[in-house]
C-alpha cells in the first residue's frame, strides 16, 4: 500500500472513521493526531495536504466531505484527490473509502471509481502544448474486510466512468469531426467489437422506409444523415428477456435552420446529440457490464443546417403513420427526427422506451443547468428512472405530462405542429409531440437540454468540467443493470 499520495476523506466534526481510521492505525495514529493539529474539521471543500517524513504515504491529503458522507460527497472527493495529485506529481494515488452510515461499502467504492477517473477526464487531443497526465496508478482501501462485492462494483465503476468518457469525447469533438457519419462509425466500431448488431440506414433508405420528419431535417444539409441501430442480445440466454429501446438525439450541429439561432448561443450546438453520445456509449459499455436484457438503440443523426434544399418555416411533412406535420419552426428538429426514430424503435416491440434528448431550453428554465427533466406515459419506469438517477448521482426530476399539452401541438392546417401554442410549458409541450409517436409503449422521455454542456454560466464539479458531461450514461447503466436484477 506505498504510494506518493494517500488521501481520505473527512466528514465534520473532522474524525477519522472505519477504513480512515484502520489506515491511520498502520501510520501509528499519526494521522488524526495531524489532522487534529490542523484544526481539519471536515467542511466541505476543504482539503489539507500534509507531508510526512515516515510511513506508508509521504504526502497525506483530507478531503472535506460536509456534515456527513454521501455517494456524491464520495464522487468529489475522489475527484479532488485525483486532481491535487496531478497538481503536486504524484504518480501512485491511494484512495481510502471509510465506512458511511446507511451507504453499502460496494456503492462507496464504485462512487470513487467513477469520482477518480472522471475527475481526471481531459480532451485535449487538439493541443500542442496540453499538460502530460501524471497519476499513473490510482489504488482505492475500502477495508480490511472488503471483499469480492467490492471488487465487482470497482469493475462496474471502471467501465461506468469510461462509458461516461465516452460519451464526453464524442460530445467534445468538433461538428466538423463529429458528422453523422463519424458517429455512425463509431457505432460500427463498438458493434464489432463487442458483438452488437449495428445497422446504419442513410436518408434516402430513411425516406423510403416513411421517415419524412427525419428526411426532411437531413434534406438541408451536405453532411449524410443516419439513422444508426444497435442491437445488444445477451450471451448464453435462449430465455424470454425483456427489451429496452434507447433512442438518442443526434443532431450533430444544430444552426435552427431558417429559424437561425442567435450567434452566442450557435457555438455550443455542436452539443446537441448529447443524448446521442450517451446511448451510444452506454451500448459500449452492456458487455463489458454483462447486462441481462435485449438494448436497441435507435440514434437519429443528421445536422440542422441551412441551405436552398433545408425545410422552410410553413412546410408540411408527411410523418410515421401518415401525421402530417407543419414545420411551424425549423429550430424544433430535435422531436421531428425523434418522432421518426421512436416509432422505428417501436418495430422491435420493446418493453419499454427510454429517449434521450438535448431537446428544449425550457426544462433548465425550471430545473436549472445540471439537472434534466423526465416525462413520460408510465410511471413505473419514470420510478425506476428516478431511483438509478439518484444512485448514479445525475441529478433528474419528473415534469407532468398532461393531456393539454398534446392539445398545445395541434395545427390548423395538418395533424401537428412542432412549436407548442401558447405560453409556457415547452419541455412539456415538446413531450407532449413526442407522445404521438409511442403507442401504447412504456415510454420516458429525458430532456436533457442544458445538462449534456456544461459551460462558464453552469457551476462545474470537481468530475465535470468543461464540456460534454455525458449525462445519462451513468443512469442508463443503473437503469439496465437493474433491470437486469429484477427479472
Ligand atoms: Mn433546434
Ligand atoms: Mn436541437
Amino acid at each position: 500500500m506505498r504510494c506518493d499520495l494517500a488521501a481520505l476523506p473527512v466528514a465534520e466534526p473532522g474524525r477519522l472513521q472505519g477504513a480512515a481510521a484502520q489506515f491511520d492505525r498502520q501510520a501509528s495514529g499519526a494521522l488524526g493526531a495531524l489532522a487534529a493539529d490542523e484544526r481539519f474539521t471536515g467542511t466541505r471543500g476543504r482539503t489539507v495536504l500534509m507531508h510526512r517524513a515516515a510511513g506508508p504515504a509521504r504526502r497525506v491529503l483530507l478531503v472535506g466531505t460536509g456534515p456527513a458522507h454521501t455517494l456524491e460527497g464520495f464522487r468529489r472527493y475522489a475527484a479532488v484527490a485525483v486532481r491535487r495529485a496531478q497538481d503536486v506529481a504524484a504518480r501512485r494515488v491511494l484512495l481510502v473509502i471509510p465506512d458511511a452510515a446507511g451507504l453499502s461499502k460496494d456503492e462507496c467504492v464504485r462512487a470513487v471509481v467513477e469520482g477518480a477517473r472522471l475527475g481526471a477526464y481531459r480532451f485535449d487531443r487538439y493541443r500542442a502544448n496540453a499538460e502530460a497526465a501524471v497519476v499513473e496508478d490510482v489504488e482505492v482501501f475500502a477495508g480490511e474486510e472488503a471483499g469480492a462485492a467490492a471488487a465487482l462494483a470497482l469493475l462496474a465503476g471502471d467501465v461506468t466512468a469510461r462509458a461516461v468518457e465516452h460519451a464526453r469525447d464524442l460530445v467534445n469533438e468538433p461538428p466538423n469531426v463529429l458528422t453523422p457519419s463519424a458517429l455512425a462509425a463509431d457505432a460500427e466500431r463498438i458493434g464489432a467489437r463487442d458483438g452488437l448488431g449495428c445497422t446504419v440506414i442513410d436518408a434516402a433508405e430513411a425516406r423510403d422506409l416513411g421517415m419524412g420528419l427525419f428526411a426532411a431535417v437531413a434534406a438541408g444539409s451536405a453532411e449524410a444523415g443516419k439513422m444508426i441501430v444497435l442491437e445488444y442480445r445477451p450471451g448464453e440466454s435462449s430465455a424470454h428477456v425483456p427489451t429496452a429501446a434507447l433512442v438518442g438525439k443526434g443532431i450533430t450541429f444544430d444552426s435552427g435552420g431558417f429559424s437561425i439561432k442567435s450567434a452566442d448561443k450557435l457555438w455550443r450546438q455542436k452539443a446537441d446529440m448529447g443524448g446521442a453520445a450517451a446511448v451510444v456509449a452506454v451500448m459500449g459499455a452492456l458487455r463489458a457490464l454483462a447486462v441481462r436484457v435485449r438494448v436497441v438503440a435507435v440514434i437519429a443523426a443528421t445536422e440542422n443546417a441551412i441551405s436552398g434544399t433545408a425545410v422552410r418555416p410553413g412546410d408540411i411533412v408527411r410523418g410515421p403513420a401518415g401525421k402530417t406535420v407543419e414545420i411551424l419552426n425549423t429550430d424544433g428538429e430535435g422531436r421531428l427526427v425523434l418522432a421518426d426514430a421512436l416509432t422505428y424503435a417501436g418495430r422491435y416491440a420493446p418493453d419499454v422506451i427510454i429517449d434521450l434528448a438535448t431537446l428544449t431550453a425550457a426544462a433548465a428554465v425550471a430545473l436549472g443547468t445540471n439537472t434534466a427533466a423526465v416525462i413520460g406515459t408510465d410511471q413505473r419506469l419514470i420510478d425506476d428512472l428516478l431511483r438509478a438517477a439518484a444512485l448514479a448521482g445525475e441529478p433528474l426530476w419528473q415534469l407532468p405530462l398532461y393531456d393539454k399539452f398534446a392539445d398545445a401541438m395541434r395545427s390548423e392546417l395538418a395533424d401537428l405542429r412542432n412549436i407548442a401554442a401558447g405560453p409556457g410549458g415547452g419541455a412539456e409541450k415538446a413531450a407532449g409531440f413526442l407522445r404521438q409517436f409511442v403507442g401504447d409503449i412504456p415510454w420516458a422521455h429525458i430532456d436533457i437540454g442544458k445538462a449534456a454542456f456544461c459551460t462558464e454560466d453552469a457551476p462545474s464539479l470537481p468530475y465535470r468540467t468543461f464540456g460534454g458531461t455525458g449525462y445519462g450514461v451513468r443512469t442508463l447503466l443503473r437503469y439496465l443493470t437493474g433491470l437486469m436484477s429484477a427479472t
